[in-house]
C-alpha cells in the first residue's frame, strides 16, 4: 500500500500562557487540538485548569465528545491538569500517557507510552524521553511538525527523535529555558508556546519563520 501524506492537518491551540482569539481564557498551561483526515481529533495536553479548558474548547466549537484520542507529554500540573474534567464528558478516548505517570485511569483502554511508535495514520510519539516527557511527530504534507508539551527533555532531542519519521519543517509548543538556537535554523516553521522562556529571541533571530503563540491559534498544515 502506497503510504498516503495527509492532506491538511489542522492545530488549534485550546491553552496558552497569551491567547490570539476573543473569548478565550488565558492561563500558564498547553494544551492543543489535532485534526486531520483518516484520524480522530486529537487532545494534546489539558492546561492546568479543566474549567478554563472547557470553556475555551467551548468558545472554539470543540465538543468533548468528539475527542477520539488524548496524549498527555507529560505529568505535570499544567499540561496533566483538566485531565480528569474532560475525562468526565468523554467516556470513549483512547489515552497515550508517558510511561513514568503513576496513578490507574480505570475503565479506559490507556497506552503507557516508552518508546517510539504510530499513534495513529500520520500521528506519531517520539516515545518517552529522558524518563520524562513525549512529544508528537505529525507528517503533514510539509513535513513532520513537531508538537510538544514544556520540552523537558530537550528541544534538540525532540527534534532528532522527531525525524526519524521524515524531515522536519516545524515545531509548536512550549520550549522551556532552550536556547540553542541554532538547533532551529533547519526548520521553515516555528511556534514557541506557553514556557518558552526565549520567545523574544527566538523571534528575533527568525522573523519570517516565527509564529506568535496564543489559545484560539489556527495552524493549517
Ligand atoms: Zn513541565
Ligand atoms: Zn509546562
Amino acid at each position: 500500500m502506497q503510504s498516503q501524506l495527509a492532506e491538511e492537518m489542522k492545530i488549534t491551540v485550546v491553552y496558552d500562557n497569551e491567547v490570539k482569539k476573543q473569548g478565550l481564557k488565558m492561563d500558564w498551561g498547553f494544551a492543543c487540538l489535532i485534526e486531520g483526515v483518516n484520524m480522530p481529533p486529537i487532545l494534546f495536553d489539558t492546561g492546568t485548569s479543566g474549567s478554563i479548558l472547557l470553556h475555551n474548547m467551548k468558545e472554539l466549537g470543540i465538543s468533548p465528545g468528539d475527542i477520539g484520542i488524548i496524549v498527555i507529554s507529560h505529568m505535570h500540573f499544567d499540561h496533566a491538569g483538566g485531565l480528569q474534567d474532560i475525562l468526565g464528558l468523554n467516556k470513549d478516548a483512547e489515552l497515550y500517557l508517558p510511561a513514568s505517570f503513576e496513578h490507574a485511569i480505570s475503565g479506559r483502554k490507556v497506552a503507557m507510552v516508552k518508546d517510539a511508535g504510530e499513534i495513529c495514520e500520520n500521528v506519531f510519539t517520539t516515545g518517552e524521553l529522558l524518563s520524562i516527557e513525549q512529544s508528537l511527530a505529525l507528517k503533514t504534507d510539509k513535513g513532520i511538525v513537531v508538537v510538544t508539551g514544556c520540552s523537558h527533555s530537550g528541544v534538540g532531542n525532540i527534534i532528532d527523535a522527531a525525524a526519524k519519521f521524515g524531515m522536519v519543517y516545524g515545531i509548536i509548543g512550549g520550549f522551556h529555558e532552550f536556547s540553542d538556537f541554532e538547533r532551529l535554523s533547519d526548520l521553515s516553521l516555528i511556534c514557541p508556546c506557553h514556557c518558552t522562556q526565549y520567545k523574544q529571541e527566538i523571534e528575533h533571530i527568525f522573523p519570517e519563520k516565527c509564529l506568535g503563540c496564543g489559545a484560539g491559534l489556527v495552524l493549517d498544515l
